[in-house]
């Protein structure tokens, strides 16, 4: 494991396109787009490491992964009254499905359904108190507590946030938010500015590897049928409108991020974390996915067959 992630990490290295870092979020524009990192986080507790591995990016939309899960948990079934499961076809950011949907987003992990379940989450509570508990979930997941949120991204998002505001509002005039709308922004903003690296970011999604458990513990983080619900979500929504390609070009259920995260999940196998900030058009990582490709070649470890 350790030749093939070496391999890739240095010939990521090598490629002059590297694509271009978010610029919509001042601060995630200041990154250098010459950094590359893989993690490979195995059931038997093994991890192995390539690339910048210790230096901490934004997660974004990753982030989405862990308030499902805990949303999940809290809401049960209930949650899909406020949610959909369907790939969009459209951007992270689009707005145009929510009219003729009634206000309700086509999946978790677009933005507009990733505001919902911050919604669905929060149940009166304020934004202080959720981030408190999305945050220990995390920590929890990857076994360190020393992961948080980067401030001064999520002060960035909320200064730059207007198609996140827009969509917050026009869902709520729907009449389905539970608390108040700057609320819900503050608790989406900040959750998606949590910074980890990637070692961390392959601990925190090994549950989703693992049939729901945490293999360090043996202790049920969901059950083994909720994350195979989860994978699916994220092998057919965690790409935008770059699911269908992530998939037929990984074969993995993945969930990326604007920072240039990746978490791809081998079910049974492993839980992959990589991060390059450089994106592709649509807003994924470009070499991320591409030394996704190139480890699920490797390994033969595509749900789709090897
Ligand atoms: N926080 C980002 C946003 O709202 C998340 C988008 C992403 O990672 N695709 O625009």
């Amino acid at each position: 494991m350790q030749i093939i992630i070496d391999e890739i990490a240095s010939n990521m290295m090598q490629l002059q396109d590297k694509g271009n870092v978010a610029s919509y979020i001042p601060e995630l524009a200041k990154i250098d787009a010459n950094q590359f990192a893989i993690s490979v986080a195995l059931p038997n507790g093994e991890i192995f490491n390539a690339g910048c591995f210790k230096t901490l990016f934004s997660i974004q939309s990753i982030s989405k992964v862990f308030t499902l899960t805990l949303a999940l948990d809290k809401l049960g079934e209930t949650l899909w009254s406020r949610v959909g499961r369907e790939p969009s076809g459209d951007p992270f950011n689009s707005i145009v499905q929510l009219e003729h949907e009634h206000g309700k987003p086509r999946n978790p992990f677009i933005n507009a359904g990733a505001i919902a379940v911050a919604d669905a989450i929060m149940q009166g509570h304020k934004s202080s108190k959720m981030l408190a508990e999305i945050l220990h979930f995390v920590r929890f997941l990857a076994d360190d507590q020393s992961i948080g949120i980067d401030e001064n991204v999520a002060r960035c998002e909320a200064h730059s946030g207007a198609r996140n505001i827009s969509l917050a509002y026009f869902m709520a005039s729907f009449g389905q938010f539970e608390n108040p709308v700057p609320d819900v922004l503050n608790t989406y903003f900040s959750h998606c500015s949590i910074a980890m690296n990637t070692e961390q970011l392959a601990k925190a999604g090994l549950f989703l590897a693992n049939n729901g458990k945490n293999p360090n513990t043996g202790f049920p983080i969901v059950s083994s049928q909720r994350a195979k619900r989860i994978n699916a979500l994220m092998l057919t929504c965690g790409h935008y409108d770059g699911s269908g390609e992530f998939a037929f070009r990984v074969g993995l259920p993945g969930k990326s991020g604007v920072g240039g995260g990746i978490l791809a999940i081998a079910p049974g196998k492993a839980s992959i974390a990589v991060w390059s900030p450089g994106l592709d058009t649509i807003g994924n990582s470009k070499l991320g996915t591409y030394a996704l490709e190139l480890f699920a070649a490797e390994t033969g470890w595509s749900v789709f067959g090897d």
